[in-house]
């Protein structure tokens, strides 16, 4: 065979970072066995652990695990705002007004970068920001907040001027301030500060004030009460406990309220104003870091790749295993065989090939420990690994969509529903932590839960940035349909 043959052969069998541990291990190997002769005794297999799945299982998160997780969901939607002239022109409107945060700040008690970071969410700074939900200004302050604040708020023909007048709106500014005072930038941020304020003092801590700030004082206190009536709660809580710990099966009251009942994602709000806070900080220390990260999370991702699996497994670099490949790598340990476990509940239906990811099995161990742990219930996987052959039939029966599947290299799991709501709720929420932490995505398909596991930490926030479109597309669009 000549070399450029070999070459090819290899280029196509083996992608090169498969060739490059291999040659790596090899080294490693020699390293490690050189002094030790020949007369060795078998080796022991060694078992590779998935990241979940330790002998102090089941693998609790650890909290400021999750925090990081979730303020990192949102930073592709901070660094990549459309409206208001982009992030920059958001951060250089903000600057303006930096000595005036910081002294309404200092007045009332209240950390100025979190006023920074709600200003950037709410408006980005533009004084003459006006929402739907009659919310205007700087801060966004509705007019029943804003009268209670001692704002002056006019009726809403304004409305009508601003949108006329929209370019040249500048002049008109005092005008306008004086009509409306929650276009006043600096006694809108007053406002602000002192509403910040009081919602730290009735709610005890900044975290339940920012959260306040965003679904209302009743909302915040129903949500806490449901809190406090449900399961073992500890004596101080914070907003991250209650948004980590309203499990459907442990506070279903809860979970309802936060997840099902309240709007716009409410309960998120505080990770993406935390989110907004790190930004303004990068945007003070290095502006030229901002821009790169601007930069970095505005490249263009086609419409038909808005599918996280397409940006995690691009579909020209992923192989193409045949079951010999697959047993041979399982028994090399790069694949997990996963067995019907009576330990975690773990069923396995018509599975045609039982084997994953190190990585995805550990996934699934995980999900299995901690339904098992909650509900009683296991959970039945009914599709793991595929060949390519075994895709290609399930195309052609209309089983699925395609024949790139990220259940050809052993990422993908599908598992199936239960026969409980309340089960496939519970699923859900575990699901979603692991989501929360970039770890995988997952979707309702057909009648099951599919599962893709994430590769690795680097693709993670261009993922995120992925399904966070779809989620913003989805709930603007049900947004407008209820209008
Ligand atoms: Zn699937």
């Amino acid at each position: 065979m000549p070399l450029s043959k070999l070459r090819k052969h290899f280029a196509q069998f083996w992608p090169h970072e498969v060739v490059i541990a291999i040659f790596l291990l090899a080294i490693l190997m020699v390293i490690t066995f050189r002094d030790k002769g020949c007369n060795q005794s078998p080796r022991e297999q060694k078992v590779i652990l998935p990241r979940y799945f330790t002998s102090d299982y089941p693998v609790k998160f650890s909290k400021e695990n999750l925090i990081a997780g979730a303020i990192k969901t949102y930073d592709p939607i901070i660094f990549n705002v459309k409206r208001n002239g982009g992030p920059q022109a958001m951060m250089e409107r903000i600057d303006q007004y930096d000595l005036a945060i910081n002294a309404a700040a200092n007045k009332h008690g209240v950390d100025a970068l979190t006023l920074k970071g709600i200003i950037y969410l709410e408006s980005g700074g533009d004084i003459y920001a006006l929402s739907g939900s009659s919310c205007a200004g700087i801060a966004q302050f509705s007019p029943s907040t804003a009268r209670g604040y001692g704002l002056k708020v006019a009726g809403n023909w304004y409305r009508f001027y601003l949108r006329f007048k929209k370019s040249g709106a500048d002049k008109d500014a005092i005008t306008l301030s004086r009509i409306d005072e929650r276009f006043d930038p600096i006694k809108a941020i007053g406002a602000q500060a002192a509403y910040i304020a009081s919602l730290q003092q009735k709610y005890g801590e900044v975290d339940f004030a920012v959260a306040g700030y965003h679904m209302g004082g009743s909302n915040l206190s129903n949500v806490i009460r449901e809190y406090r009536a449900g399961w073992q709660s500890p004596e101080k809580i914070t907003w991250e406990d209650i948004v980590f710990d309203a499990s459907p099966s442990k506070h279903p009251k809860t979970h309802r309220l936060l997840f099902h009942e309240l709007e716009d994602y409410s309960w998120s709000y505080y990770f993406r104003v935390r989110s907004a806070m790190k930004a303004r900080s990068l945007w003070k220390m290095d502006k030229a870091v901002f821009a790169q990260k601007v930069e970095q999370l505005n490249n263009p991702i086609r419409r038909t790749q808005l599918v996280t699996e397409t940006i995690w497994y691009p579909e020209e670099k992923m192989p193409q295993y045949t079951m010999a490949q697959v047993e041979r790598w399982a028994q090399s340990g790069l694949f997990a065989k996963i067995e019907p476990s009576d330990f975690l509940n773990i069923q396995l239906n018509k599975v045609s090939a039982p084997y994953l990811s190190q990585n995805a099995a550990g996934v699934l161990y995980h999900l299995a420990g901690q339904m098992r742990q909650v509900t009683g219930h296991g959970i039945t996987v009914n599709s793991a690994l595929r060949t390519y052959e075994k895709q290609i039939q399930l195309v052609r029966q209309g089983l699925s969509p395609s024949v790139y599947s990220s259940h050809l290299w052993g990422e993908g799991i599908d598992i199936d529903p239960y026969n409980s709501d309340k089960l496939n709720d519970q699923l859900s929420w575990f699901l979603d932590q692991l989501k929360w932490r970039g770890d995988i995505v997952w979707y309702r398909e057909g009648n099951h839960f599919h599962i893709t596991v994430a590769p690795n930490e680097k693709f993670v926030t261009l993922a995120s940035r992925a399904i966070l479109n779809l989620h913003v597309k989805q709930a603007e669009e049900s947004r407008f349909a209820s209008k």
